[in-house]
């Protein structure tokens, strides 16, 4: 069923009674030609390119839980293209480019919102280094700005610009970045997976993988063995443990990040800003809430929730930055697992077993990826060689120590990044 305001309009005036379910629930079959393990954002964007790139329908995408119940559908939306270094800096730019024409390649309304970010600075060295980010990301043939503190103040007047700890020196502005609604982003790549023929196989937990002189032959199910030519891991803060499933130990670490929300307010905040120098970051969704976070719990850990010290430190930056926030009311808080990689820079690569390849690594930037690492991921899965897009995201620079991507310039500390 194509979506059309013609559509919407037919449906409102019968009843709304001719919408059906946007995917089916098929029972895994024996077999497919390629399974992919994890319904996340990453993967169900591989399963649509695969199908709409390549042609190739034999597919099942196996989810543990149901679509759009891991980071795809817990994070704070931003979606952007302001990296420094090559590698990174090609990839997310391919991936905007992805983005901005997401919702007519799919026929759904991802919300997503070019309403621009701005990165302050407040301090001369941090300038300078927004200056060369600005510089490479124009170099890049993407958009940036310096804003001077009067620029800033006239696109975010909430800011407090007299804080004596934290002066606002100005703001890297990238008009093209922004938001999308991001269950919307699950949801819109599983419908259009589905209607091109892939299996989407919900409560379906991978147990095992099963391999044979150094060969992916498929995997094991909570719904039974399934055999598979090529198996693609794409679970995200899940990698390690599924990664242990072929004996493989992977470069990641997991870790715990949280996402604030406050009740519906009239709009104050029409942009993306972040606040890198204390840990916080802040946009309005299209409903009023303000959508805020900061920096990741400080411990590797599974659980998909907070703790209150990172939550404490969260708001004391956000009223540090705007007063004003602290009138609103915090509706909601929630976590998220991250697959932090040494660099903080993602993976898409094959691994040393044939026919098993791996997509993870994404630390806390790999919702904007979603279309970017699925369009890669689905060409290599296909085509058994990188695209030029992720060409550098090889899993071995952890092996060898050549080609590091350290964005941030941390060092090899995965919780840094
Ligand atoms: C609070 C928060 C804020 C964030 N903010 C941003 C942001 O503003 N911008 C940005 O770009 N990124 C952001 N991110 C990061 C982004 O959400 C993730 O990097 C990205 O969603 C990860 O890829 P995914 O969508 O495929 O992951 P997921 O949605 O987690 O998908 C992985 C799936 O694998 C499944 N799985 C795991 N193990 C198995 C198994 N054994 N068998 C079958 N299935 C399995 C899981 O159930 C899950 O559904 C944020 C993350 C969080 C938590």
């Amino acid at each position: 069923m194509r979506y059309s305001g013609l559509r919407v309009i037919a449906q409102g005036l019968t009843g709304n009674k001719g919408w059906h379910p946007v995917w089916r629930n098929p029972d895994p079959r024996p077999e497919y030609d390629i399974i992919i393990i994890g319904g996340g954002g990453h993967g169900l964007a591989t399963a649509h390119y695969l199908a709409k790139e390549h042609g190739l329908r034999n597919i099942a995408v196996l989810e543990k839980g149901y679509l759009g119940g891991g980071n795809v559908g817990r994070n704070t939306t931003i979606v952007r293209a302001n990296y420094n270094l090559p590698g990174n800096s090609e990839f997310y730019s391919h991936s905007l480019k992805l983005w901005e024409g997401l919702e007519q390649d799919l026929n759904y309304n991802v919300m997503h919102s070019q309403r621009g970010i701005i990165n302050l600075f407040h301090s001369d060295g941090q300038r300078d280094y927004a200056i060369r980010r600005a510089n490479s990301m124009i170099n890049q043939g993407d958009d940036a700005i310096i804003l001077d503190p009067d620029g800033v103040r006239k696109m975010v007047p909430i800011i407090d610009f007299e804080n004596v700890r934290f002066p606002v020196y100005g703001g890297l502005y990238h008009p093209r970045g922004g938001t999308a609604r991001h269950d919307a982003v699950a949801w819109g790549f599983a419908r259009a997976a589905d209607s091109r023929g892939v299996d989407l196989i919900q409560n379906c937990e991978v147990t095992g993988i099963d391999i044979e002189n150094g060969r992916v032959t498929g995997v094991q199910t909570s719904r039974g063995a399934i055999r598979a030519k090529k198996v693609g891991i794409v679970v995200a803060g899940r990698s390690s443990q599924v990664a242990a499933m072929a004996s493989m130990r992977l470069p990641i670490e997991s870790h715990v990040l949280q996402a604030f929300v406050t009740e519906g307010l009239k709009p104050i905040i029409d942009t993306v800003v972040t606040f890198g120098m204390g840990h916080f970051y802040i946009s309005q969704s299209d409903k009023g809430g303000l959508v805020f976070g900061g920096d990741l719990d400080f411990y590797a850990s599974y659980a998909a929730r907070g703790n209150l010290p990172t939550a404490e430190h969260v708001v004391e930056a956000a009223m540090t930055l705007m007063p004003a926030i602290g009138k609103a009311r915090m509706l909601r808080s929630w976590g998220g697992i991250m697959d932090m990689s040494p660099d903080g820079s993602p993976v898409i690569d094959r691994t040393h077993i044939e026919g098993l390849y791996l997509n993870c690594g994404w630390c806390y930037g790999g919702f904007k990826a979603v279309p970017g690492s699925g369009y890669a991921f689905a060409h290599l899965l296909a085509q058994d060689r990188p695209h030029e897009s992720a060409a550098r995201f090889r899993l071995d620079r952890f092996r060898t120590g050549a080609g590091l991507m350290d964005e941030e310039g941390k060092g090899s500390q995965h919780n840094l990044h």
